[in-house]
């Protein structure tokens, strides 16, 4: 890091004299520590030995690369013509890296996300701020998907900052309590009946309040505080479950907990479900785990593995977010899943257009004949409720019964919905602060 450090001082110093560009390109591995955590240490270590020969093979002899630290290297390009040399040299690194590589007795490819910062000859930044922005920007690059690369702008450095705060935040938001879970209703139309709760992780952030896990979640994936995180959800849901459960009197409404790619790749999940479900007291097929179709994606066998070991302890299945994704009914059959939760996606174009009422009604049709029980989500308005139930569709998740609610709150509303049972539920009043309208 000191000798790049100072090569870029110098190249930099170099670059005015001569009135040339440079640049810094910042490269992090994308999911090394799945690498280090699933084929162990040696072999992340002969996979970083490898990245740091492609990198030196493939620079020009004025050029220099240096690892920066754990999964980070950094190259410098001298005398450059401007920003898209750099970029083609990027995307030359991308797809080095893409070659398949051995790490123990196994054939890997490896990705990774990459930052360019470029300083022209009067550029005012010195070696440490270029080397900061092209850090910067490689951030950027992996937050909008990994294995690409991102050139530096001023206005990145907020976002960056931002996110950096999260971060070490978020280590401490466990410790502190600020976690907390809120729970939304699953609805059977026929009877109104609460047949499940969904729950929802909320982070009550001490200054910016409460953030959604859409805006966490990715940071909590990539700093590994998932596994953490999830384990806390588990033991959390579950022990709410049974809580549920000790105070109906009938069928208690099962809990749905969603699980995250990285979770399901992390060997420890099933001892973490075994765990919660132990400690709670909860019956296995009181809980179903939430995956979605991202978890097949990168290493299959492994993840069907997995899910096959959770099946075994008793718990549901779900599939998440069907529709969003590479939705293949192909591979439905192969999964040991129970539930198929169909997207908003399909829910909101209901909307505008009664045709989609009939594709949800053809996915839950044929969800049915694989033996799957359908839930949708997203349901907001009446009139979405009434096209979907025309289609076929059953049970129902969405903002028309109730958003999701802290769990001092969700016992009312589940006894609410049930006592109602009516088919095409009467919105809550608007007056109803638990509940809000029924948008639209
Ligand atoms: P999801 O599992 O698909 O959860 C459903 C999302 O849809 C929730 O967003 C819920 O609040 C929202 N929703 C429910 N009904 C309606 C509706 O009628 N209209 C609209 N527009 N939205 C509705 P939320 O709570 O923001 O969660 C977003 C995503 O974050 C979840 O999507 C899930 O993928 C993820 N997530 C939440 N909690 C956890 C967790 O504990 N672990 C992991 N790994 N992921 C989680
Ligand atoms: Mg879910
Ligand atoms: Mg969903």
């Amino acid at each position: 890091r000191a000798m790049f450090t100072e090569r870029v001082r110098q190249a930099i110093a170099r670059g005015r004299r001569k009135g040339r560009c440079l640049a810094v390109i910042f490269l992090d591995l994308d999911d090394f520590k799945m690498i280090n955590d699933s084929l162990g240490h040696a072999a992340g270590d002969e996979v970083l030995v490898e990245v740091a020969r492609r990198l030196d093979a493939n620079v020009r002899g004025a050029d220099t690369a240096a690892r920066f630290g754990g999964d980070e290297f950094a190259v410098l390009l001298e005398d450059v013509e401007g920003s898209q040399e750099a970029a083609d040299a990027a995307q030359r690194i991308l797809e080095m890296l893409a070659l398949s590589m051995r790490a123990g007795h196994r054939e890997v490819t490896v990705r990774g996300s990459l930052g360019i910062s470029v300083a022209v000859a009067d550029d005012a930044r010195n070696a440490e701020e270029l080397i900061r922005d092209a850090d910067a920007a490689m951030y950027i690059a992996k937050r909008d998907g990994n294995g690409a690369y991102r050139l530096f702008e001023p206005a990145m450095h907020e976002g960056v900052l931002a996110r950096l705060e999260l971060r070490t935040d978020l280590q401490r938001a466990i410790d502190t309590g600020q976690l907390e879970l809120y729970y939304q209703p699953v609805v059977r139309l026929v009877d109104g009946s609460v047949t499940g709760v969904e729950a929802l992780l909320r982070w009550n952030h001490p200054e910016r309040g409460m953030i959604s896990p859409a805006d966490f979640i990715p940071i909590a994936e990539e700093t590994g505080l998932i596994i953490p995180i999830g384990r806390w959800v588990l033991r959390e849901g579950c022990r709410h479950a049974r809580r549920l459960e000790a105070a109906s009197a009938e069928r208690p409404p099962r809990m749905s907990i969603n699980l995250s790619l990285k979770q399901i790749q992390h060997s420890d999940i099933v001892a973490d479900v075994r765990d919660a479900l132990e400690e709670s007291g909860l019956r296995p097929d009181r809980l179903v785990l939430e995956i979605t179709e991202s978890v097949l994606m990168d290493n299959t066998d492994l993840a069907v593995e997995r899910l096959r070991a959770l099946k075994e302890l008793g718990v549901g299945l779900a599939l998440d977010d069907f529709g969003t994704g590479y939705s293949s009914l192909s591979y439905l059959a192969r999964l040991p899943v129970d539930v198929l939760k169909i997207d908003k996606v399909f829910v909101n174009r209901v909307g505008q257009d009664c045709a989609e009422g009939r594709v949800a009604g053809a996915v839950v049709a044929l969800a049915t004949s694989l033996g799957l029980d359908t839930v949708v989500e997203g349901v907001e308005t009446t009139w979405q409720l009434e096209v979907l139930r025309d289609h076929g569709c059953r049970v129902f998740q969405g903002y028309l019964w109730s958003r999701p609610l802290p769990p001092e709150q969700l016992g009312p509303v589940a006894r609410d919905i049930r006592g109602a049972a009516v088919p095409v539920p009467a919105p809550y009043s608007a007056a109803d602060p638990r509940v809000g309208p029924a948008a639209g």
